[in-house]
């Protein structure tokens, strides 16, 4: 596409995505995690995600709504839950991007409110941003510079989810 740069190419993100697979398939080895996937950008990536991960696993999906600016800064609410009890099972959440952190910090202390046997978060991308919300991302395929990117999932006004590639708009 004409008016996007390239950031990270297709090729390079699936064999990323493979190894986070591999490395998951590792560390979660006789156990059936489950990916909470969270819309709507984050679904591209879960469908290869879960593709690269050699055990049974569970999907689920929850949608988080994050408002910036006036007085409703830092509130975030869900928009669509889980289907299922998590209590007991052993979640990773998969998310596309995380910048301030405030989304995922808001998720993680949902979902470990539902007492899991554990929880962890897997990142396809974190921005390189100075934020007082840092959480822990066990798993983290790329790091970029603070610029806002789409494709694979991510959107600007809805559209550009569909690349197959991480680009930023020109
Ligand atoms: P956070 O709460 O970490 O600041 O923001 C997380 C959410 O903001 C992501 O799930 C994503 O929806 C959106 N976001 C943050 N940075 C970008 C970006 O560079 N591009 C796009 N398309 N969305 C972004």
């Amino acid at each position: 596409m004409k008016n996007i740069d390239v950031m990270i190419d297709a090729a390079t993100l699936q064999d990323r995505v493979l190894e986070l697979g591999a490395q998951i398939t590792r560390d979660y080895a006789g156990r059936e995690p489950t990916l909470v996937a969270i819309m709507k950008g984050a679904v591209f990536f879960l469908a290869d995600l879960a593709r690269a991960i050699d055990l049974p696993v569970c999907i689920e999906l929850m949608g988080v709504s994050s408002y910036q600016g006036g007085e409703s800064t830092g509130e975030v609410r869900i928009t669509h839950d889980v289907s299922a009890p998590m209590r007991g099972r052993h979640l990773l959440v998969v998310e596309d991007i995380i910048d301030t952190g405030l989304t995922m910090k808001f998720l993680l202390e949902n979902l470990q409110a539902r007492h899991p046997a554990s929880l962890k978060v897997c990142a396809l991308i974190e921005k390189k941003t100075a934020t007082a919300n840092k959480v822990a991302i066990d798993y983290r395929g790329f790091v970029i510079d603070d610029r806002f990117v789409v494709g694979y999932g991510l959107d600007y006004g809805e559209k550009y989810r569909n690349l197959h590639f991480i680009g930023v708009l020109k």
